[in-house]
């Protein structure tokens, strides 16, 4: 018998749907039980358990990474029309992410995982490059008007108090659009201390870019609120890890993201981090399995996830009692990162060691013994890939982990 690592506080683990939550089971059986003594506080978000307790369960599960610090989630079906048929659900259950993120109010990180037999399409690129945005505010909530006549707009604010300001369009010689959005301080000093904390903790430089020689109120804040929260709160933390802050024109920091060798955090308004984010993970490992997720609260409550959905299609397939090739790398990572995390936190570094340990095991998995997923197969530069199901891939990547450990 092993000595198992010993936990002192738990991770909230969040189960989830369908393909995932297969393989969910099958990486806690082998890969983790067998050498963590877990301690954990379960919820089960099976869209059908979010129906039975009127969506409370996501509810209660976002207060536990609260009360815990650290939570690993599992995807989960976000019902759409055809999910409640589906389901026999009593309504469309809004989105489990967004709900955890508006609790935790929190800036999501993505991150590729280098794998060497995959060739970024930018030949430059070594080091991952971690995409952070900023969910909140900006066209996401914006309003707009379609106007078919010449005319006349402004933007009106009044305060609670009374106080009132109006700023003038130009005058609109002919039809057209107009759009308004906002922010909140609140929200981007949150995003802008999750964005330095995530940089510290993964020891990487910081990138912020905006425009804001031609946005002069609104990206001019988000810079202010930035450059002052860096100057008061972390320059000195910062200087001590040896990395750095860097704040660019967007159109600048796109180009010089390409040049770069990668290595650093890009922190992102809502729209450009949209956008970058999939410009960022299909130029670096062109597969969503290969991309970790962490979301950081101001407050420090993390969650780490996969970046990908349940992949419902190989489900199907596999109920049907066929066996599948679906890809677990980012679930392992999502438990990897927490438990690291969680470690961090206790003081545990037989923990920390153990889920570094893991992510080396299934790394050497897929550069070394060349045993693959069919996702990988299909994008690898590598030849003859071993392309195997699901469960014997995790196999592989256990028997790699018990030699790292060397018990
Ligand atoms: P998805 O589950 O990410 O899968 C889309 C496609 O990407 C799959 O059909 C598969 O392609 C490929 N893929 C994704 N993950 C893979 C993996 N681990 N291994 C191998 N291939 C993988 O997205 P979706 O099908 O659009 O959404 C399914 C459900 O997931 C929806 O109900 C949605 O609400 C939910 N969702 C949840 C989250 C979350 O909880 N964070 C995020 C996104 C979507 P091939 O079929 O071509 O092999
Ligand atoms: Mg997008």
């Amino acid at each position: 018998m092993r000595n198992k690592i010993q936990m002192k506080n738990p991770v909230v683990e969040i189960d989830g749907d369908e393909m995932t939550r297969v393989m969910w089971a099958w990486v806690k059986e082998k890969l983790i039980l067998p050498f963590v003594d877990l301690k954990s506080e379960y919820y089960d978000l099976h869209v059908l358990n979010r129906d039975k307790t009127n969506d409370q369960v996501t509810f209660q599960a976002a207060e536990a990474v609260k009360r815990w610090g650290v939570g690993i989630k599992c995807a989960t079906i976000t019902p759409n029309a055809e999910r409640v048929k589906e389901f026999n659900l009593k309504k469309e259950w809004p989105s489990p992410n967004a709900t955890i993120r508006r609790i935790l109010d929190g800036t999501v990180f993505r991150a590729p995982i280098p794998i060497k037999n995959i060739i970024p399409a930018v030949r430059f690129w070594k080091k991952p490059i971690v995409v952070a945005r900023h969910a909140f505010g900006d066209i996401y909530d914006g309003v707009g008007i379609r106007f078919d006549s010449p005319g006349q707009a402004e933007i009106y604010f009044k305060s609670d108090g009374g106080m009132e300001k109006r700023v003038q369009f130009p005058r609109f010689p002919g039809p057209g659009v107009l759009q308004g959005f906002y922010n909140l301080d609140k929200s981007i000093q949150g995003f802008a201390r999750a964005s330095f904390k995530y940089a510290l903790m993964s020891r990487l430089d910081l990138w912020f870019a905006t425009k804001d020689t031609i946005s002069k109120v609104y990206d001019a804040r988000f810079k202010e609120i930035f450059n002052s929260i860096y100057e008061n709160e972390f320059r000195e933390e910062f200087q001590k890890a040896g990395i750095n802050y860097n704040y660019y024109l967007i159109d600048d920091a796109v180009a010089r993201v390409v040049r770069s060798e990668g290595g650093f955090v890009w922190a992102c308004k809502n729209y450009d981090g949209d956008v970058f984010s999939d410009f960022v993970s299909t130029a670096y490992v062109g597969t969503l399995a290969l991309m970790t997720s962490e979301l950081m609260s101001p407050e420090g409550y993390y969650l780490s996830e996969a970046a990908h959905g349940t992949v419902q299609r190989h489900y199907y397939r596999y109920i049907k009692g066929e066996k599948v090739s679906s890809n677990p790398t980012a679930l392992i990572f999502a438990w990897t990162r927490g438990l690291k995390r969680r470690g961090e936190l206790d003081s545990l570094p037989e923990l920390v060691k153990f889920s570094e340990a893991l992510e080396r095991a299934t790394i050497k998995t897929i550069e070394e013994d060349n045993i693959v997923t069919q996702d990988i197969a299909r994008i690898s530069e590598m030849p003859g890939s071993k392309v195997v199901y699901t469960e014997d891939f995790i196999d592989a990547i256990a028997k790699n982990l018990e030699k790292m450990l060397k018990w």
